[in-house]
């Protein structure tokens, strides 16, 4: 194609120079795709526009924080105001009140809720709320979920009903992955059984609300049920870690989508409306338990930061509006339709799994349920794709084991143009 990427390559050999891989998130670097990233210069509603001018509709939004758009004029406005009051304090103000009434007002499940700096510090400190509430150690999370980088949670599966944790990343000490069981996700038969070899020793069960980082994966009919049902019996808690689903797929999250009620939540991404922040909360009598109110510590110097609270309050208030939910899911059904007619016309075998407004096409003929049928993808064919749409001016997220995110800024042209550019991308991989 006919498109330029001089500067970013430039940008990107320095930026390696500097900084390991060049990227201060790895996922960034776009090594799975088979191509270098481009340098983002600037965004402004359902774009992005990189250093050598190239504009782009974006579905990456951040990795989901963008619900709104980018650089939405009442986000834009509150923040440039919040800037002129102090951009931190270290100090309480009504800004944390509001968004925690916001976000109390959106999860039912949640009377306390407690603000961070992002999804891994929530789910960090809401599995040593966990652990300190029960008195017992270990915890449970699922294949292909992720929750961030916290070492107790950097834990692939191995095989068998009760595999102990096999550490994702070198660093992470044996002592520490010994206490996380990773279990099959959508399969309730093999929960119980690790329960029943191991259940008075759980503190917590984590799950994804809607994984979406083995790509999107609903849970199936009634599991979030059955794992509520588990973790009553044997007194462990439920934790959803909603970072990536809370007011994504609904503006009370899965747990209001799917009606379950975990005994503690984890927020982040859209709650900072691009700002970097994360929660978590749930019942009083668990979260009295939080430092200073209770003896679990957990702290930070720039948590409830002002600036990113203001840009929370509005996106919320932006989302609360009525039919938000609904316009965004329209989109989303709309173009999920178009990608798998373009996928169809080319010959391409493609699973689609979408829950509202975050969508995953699978390069696989096979159903996707769990990490195993994920990995049946045609990881290659994916690269090919996602590079043929990045040259057309759509960006994706640059692995088949990532979600694609709508905002609402974006409009039936832009959808339009991304399945017209879809239809060109399934020829170039039916071509390969
Ligand atoms: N939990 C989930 C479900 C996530 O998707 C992510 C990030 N993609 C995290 C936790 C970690 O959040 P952060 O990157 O803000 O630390």
């Amino acid at each position: 194609m006919s498109r330029i990427y001089d500067r970013s390559e430039q940008l990107f050999a320095e930026a390696k120079t500097l900084i390991p891989g060049g990227v201060n998130s790895p996922v960034r670097a776009f090594k799975s795709v088979g191509r270098n990233p481009v340098f983002i210069d600037r965004a402004e509603g359902a774009y992005l526009y990189d250093v050598d001018g190239n504009k782009y509709v974006d579905y990456v939004g951040s990795w989901g924080p963008m619900i709104v758009g980018h650089v939405h004029p009442e986000v834009s406005e509150a923040l440039k105001a919040a800037i002129d009051r102090g951009t931190s304090y270290g100090a309480p103000t009504e800004l944390e009140s509001r968004l925690a009434k916001l976000v109390l007002e959106a999860f039912p499940a949640m009377d306390m809720v407690r603000m961070v700096n992002s999804g891994t510090e929530a789910t960090m400190s809401a599995l040593r709320l966990a652990r300190g509430y029960t008195g017992r150690s270990k915890i449970v999370k699922f294949e292909g979920c992720y929750h961030g980088h916290a070492d107790s949670l950097l834990i692939k599966a191995g095989s068998g009903a009760l595999t102990l944790g096999v550490p994702t990343s070198p660093g992470v000490p044996a002592n520490i992955a010994n206490n996380t069981i990773t279990a099959p996700y959508n399969d309730l038969e093999t929960l119980k059984a690790i329960f029943a070899e191991a259940g008075d020793d759980i503190a917590a069960i984590i799950i994804e609300g809607v994984p979406g980082n083995m790509g999107v994966v609903p849970p199936a009919p009634g599991y979030l049920q059955g794992v509520r049902e588990l973790t009553r019996q044997y007194g462990a808690l439920m934790i959803v870690d909603e970072v990536m689903s809370g007011f994504r797929v609904d503006f009370g999250g899965a747990q209001t989508l799917y009606g379950v009620e975990p005994d503690l939540t984890c927020l982040g991404k859209i709650i900072g409306g691009g700002l970097p922040v994360g929660a978590y909360g749930g019942k009083a009598e668990i979260m009295e338990k939080v430092s200073p109110a209770g003896p679990i510590y957990q702290a930070g110097t720039l948590s409830g930061n002002p600036l990113a609270m203001t840009a929370g309050i509005i996106t919320l208030e932006i989302l609360k509006r009525p039919g938000t939910y609904a316009a965004l899911d329209e989109k989303a059904a709309y173009l999920a339709d178009g990608l798998a007619k373009a996928a169809e016309k080319a010959g391409v075998p493609v699973w689609t799994n979408r829950v509202g407004s975050m969508l995953t096409g699978f390069f696989t003929d096979k159903p996707v349920i769990d990490f195993a049928s994920a990995c049946t993808s045609d990881t290659a064919a994916f690269g090919t794709y996602f590079r043929a749409m990045l040259d057309r001016g759509v960006y994706l997220a640059c692995s088949q084991f990532e979600a694609a995110f709508l905002s609402l800024a974006m409009t039936k042209e832009d959808l339009d143009f991304t399945i017209a550019a879809a239809e060109e991308a399934f020829q170039v991989v039916a071509a390969e």
